[in-house]
């Protein structure tokens, strides 16, 4: 019960002291995850996304933009003008002129529709005519009837085998301001594409354009998305209206159980958004990493440490109470360890009820041995009598330094007959042995009281009846055995 209650004091201060590095490793492990994890969203939001965006935007000036001041310089030319109000005779001449244009501004395609003859001109002459019914000219109706004076528009070209084509749609007015047609030129997006593709790899991001409905118009070589109508795409569908209505800024917003940043760019000339964006789970992942290590580093040293103390605790308390419980001069147990062990031998045989007896053991005239060779040489014949009695038991024995020149044992598992010639052995043991102090030899005898537990009384009585033994001993004459029956 003693040593419980110390062993389970010792469990609580290892709990403490775990329980405290624990808390402190993840205090500073989980506060410098967060702060990295912050500081490097905050670098994608602040620095990253934007630098691509416009990055892109620059690149994208000389592919995209430039298509339209050149369709902004068709539709105000005076030859285009002047050849339609001249009546469309030389189709050869606005061939020319078309095809010109194409070469020098390396476009991928050059047009002019006219209103009036519904004539599709290109570089190599009249390619067809528009008609209200084609699905393939609904462009042409729509932006004849649009206000703005021109559109950017991602169609199949009929006139080049269909590839896919980004087409500036300018209209064209005459002098007085009445609609002669539209004009532009296309150019494929497989260049644009090709950029887009080559930004997403090389900083592993998402880029694509959004046009001002919300609708995905031009991607690298995946869209990562299924959705072309953001205001269907998980995530972005309820953020999509604002993203609009504000033209620039950045966002973050979750789809499929990631988190996403965006950031987003209006292109007044194309009239598109540019979008960039970029998913947590990947640019954390490095840092994440380290947190789980960091963990698992933290877990060692604490288990580590934990070990360590528990190893270097129990030894400790090994050491102070052994201390405590051992006489110092002969290195037998004490009162009070004998306490603690006749308690638990009692506890036992009631479990297990086999005999337990006791000895008392006096050394016999031990007065006149101090008197004669002094004090010193006293001691060193009380540790080498406590040596021998120790030598004459068994593990499970318990022997005691009683007091002064006393001595207990605790037989156990051994009845009073087996007791008293246990007790024999150890008297004439002691007795034979020349005892050697310096340069005396000293003969010693001791007196023996035994007894035997009766399974019920208290130890106090049972060393009692033991006391009546030696007592009995003495006054038989000393060095000898004396059993105290149950009175
Ligand atoms: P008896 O045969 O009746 O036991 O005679 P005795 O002289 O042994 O009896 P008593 O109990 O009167 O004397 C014990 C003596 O033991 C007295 C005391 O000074 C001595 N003594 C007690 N403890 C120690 C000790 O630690 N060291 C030494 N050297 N002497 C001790
Ligand atoms: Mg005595
Ligand atoms: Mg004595």
């Amino acid at each position: 019960m003693y040593s419980a209650h110390r062993i389970f004091k010792r469990q609580r201060l290892l709990l403490l002291l775990s329980a405290l590095l624990i808390a402190g490793f993840f205090a500073t492990t989980l506060s410098s995850y967060f702060v990295s994890k912050q500081a490097i969203l905050d670098a994608i939001v602040a620095q990253e996304l934007p630098l691509t965006s416009s990055n892109i935007y620059s690149e994208i000036q000389k592919d995209l933009v430039r298509p339209v001041l050149i369709s902004s310089t068709m539709a105000h030319d005076t030859f285009l003008r002047d050849w339609v109000l001249d009546g469309e005779r030389d189709v050869e001449a606005m061939a020319r002129y078309l095809r010109e244009i194409k070469d020098r501004y390396r476009a991928f395609s050059s047009f002019f529709v006219s209103e009036r003859s519904a004539h599709y001109y290109t570089g190599n002459g009249i390619l067809k005519r528009v008609s209200p019914e084609a699905p393939r000219d609904v462009w042409y109706y729509r932006v004849r009837a649009m206000q703005e004076p021109y559109e950017i528009n991602v169609d199949p070209d009929l006139a080049n085998r269909d590839a896919l084509t980004i087409f500036v749609n300018y209209r064209v007015f005459d002098f007085e301001g009445r609609f002669l047609g539209a004009t532009g030129v296309g150019l494929t997006v497989d260049a644009v594409r090709r950029l887009i593709s080559d930004y997403q790899q090389r900083f592993q991001r998402t880029i694509y354009f959004v046009d001002a409905q919300g609708r995905i118009v031009l991607f690298g070589n995946q869209s990562g998305r299924q959705q072309t109508d953001l205001h269907a795409a998980e995530g972005l569908r309820d953020l999509i209206d604002r993203i609009l209505r504000e033209k620039s800024g950045s966002y973050r917003f979750k789809a499929d159980g990631n988190a996403y940043l965006l950031n987003v760019n209006y292109i007044p000339e194309l009239k598109w958004y540019l979008f960039v964006e970029k998913g947590e789970a990947g640019a954390l992942a490095a840092i994440r990493q380290t947190l789980y290590i960091n963990l698992a580093v933290c877990l060692g040293i604490t288990v580590l440490v934990m070990f360590l103390t528990h190893i270097a605790l129990r030894r400790y308390q090994q050491r102070i109470e052994s201390m405590a419980a051992t006489d110092k001069l002969t290195g037998l147990l004490n009162r009070q360890a004998f306490g603690i062990l006749i308690d638990k031998a009692f506890a036992e045989y009631r479990r297990d009820p086999r005999p337990i007896s006791i000895l008392l053991i006096d050394v016999d005239n031990f007065k006149s041995i101090n008197d004669q060779y002094g004090h010193v040489v006293g001691d060193h014949i009380l540790s080498q009598v406590a040596a021998q009695l120790q030598q004459g038991l068994r593990a499970s024995d318990i022997a005691v330094r009683w007091g002064g020149e006393e001595f207990l044992v605790v037989l156990k598992g051994c009845a009073l007959d087996h007791a008293r010639q246990v007790a024999e052995q150890l008297r004439l043991k002691i007795g034979q042995q020349p005892f050697h102090a310096g340069k005396h030899t000293i003969p010693v005898t001791v007196s023996i009281g035994a007894s035997q537990y009766d399974g019920a009384e208290s130890y106090e009585q049972s060393i009692g009846r033991a006391d009546a033994g030696l007592y009995a001993a003495k006054n038989g004459g000393r060095n000898r055995v004396c059993v105290a029956t149950v009175s």
